[in-house]
């Protein structure tokens, strides 16, 4: 298991889903973790549960997609902690339609969440981070931002941008030993996904070579590998957690 002792990590939108888990696998490592929502409450119940496993770390409610809030979180991170080492952008959320019928609102909505959020808060970490000369930004994307889905063109292009914005910042501070990747889960059972037809989940898993939806602790475990130092000569990547579903 990669040790993160030492280490300082924030990630985003980690009241629950995919997040949490995130954020308590990364505590369970020894990093020091800053948890964050939305809402105070799910990021004081992250840290909750990191403090009753024995870590640390603190929680911050913002909105990621708000350039003011994120200015002022990631300075009473560093006012905390003296440094951020990882930046796991993980918020995101879906207003799924057909093109047809989508409303303007829900494309900005969707583009600002999931990925003006993650240029934003990856830009408020990297002086810190080049001051260290050491950083790790894990960009939580999709495998709809790979192959596509109907019925998510917001969706789907907010997280092929989240690959192309990962694949260019990974060039600009790759100097700086600062690694940017991304992670792209496949099908994963929590609250975003939890509302989609009986039928379509069934003609889901059959498209899916390891026959099962992914859980949280597998995507974790994925972020959690590319934030450590054994993943130190890897940037620049996009690493699927999808059960084989999107391969090439
Ligand atoms: P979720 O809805 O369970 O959790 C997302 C969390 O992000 C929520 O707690 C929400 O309040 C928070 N959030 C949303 N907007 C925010 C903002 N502006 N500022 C701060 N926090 C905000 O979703 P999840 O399934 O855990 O998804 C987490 C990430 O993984 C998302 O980026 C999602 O697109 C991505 N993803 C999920 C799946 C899946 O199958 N669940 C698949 C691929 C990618």
């Amino acid at each position: 298991m990669a040790d993160l002792s030492g280490r300082v990590a924030v990630v985003t939108g980690s009241g629950r889903g995919i997040g949490q888990c995130v954020a308590i696998e990364l505590a369970r490592r020894g990093a020091k973790v800053v948890t964050n929502d939305l809402s105070g409450c799910c990021a004081e119940d992250t840290l909750a549960e990191i403090r009753q496993n024995g870590g640390e770390g603190l929680a911050i409610t913002a909105d990621v997609s708000d350039a003011q809030q994120v200015e002022d979180m990631m300075k009473t991170v560093a006012d905390t902690f003296g440094k951020i080492d990882i930046l796991v952008n993980n918020a995101g959320t879906t207003r799924d339609n057909l093109m047809m019928r989508m409303p303007e609102a829900d494309w900005d909505l969707i583009l600002r969440v999931n990925l003006k959020s993650a240029w934003l808060c990856s830009k408020a970490v990297l002086r810190p981070m080049m001051r260290n000369r050491y950083g790790r930004i894990v960009n939580m994307t999709s495998v709809s931002g790979i192959a596509g889905q109907a019925g998510q063109t917001n969706y789907s292009a907010s997280k092929a941008g989240l690959i192309g914005m990962t694949k260019a910042l990974a060039r600009e501070v790759a100097s700086r030993s600062i690694t940017v990747n991304a992670v792209a889960p496949g099908f994963i059972k929590t609250m975003l996904t939890e509302n989609l037809p009986q039928d379509i989940l069934d003609t889901l898993v059959n498209q899916i070579p390891l026959g099962r939806w992914g859980t949280v602790e597998d995507v974790a475990a994925a972020v959690a590998f590319l934030a450590s130092d054994e993943a130190s000569y890897i940037t620049g990547h996009v690493l699927s957690v999808d059960g084989g579903l999107v391969m090439g």
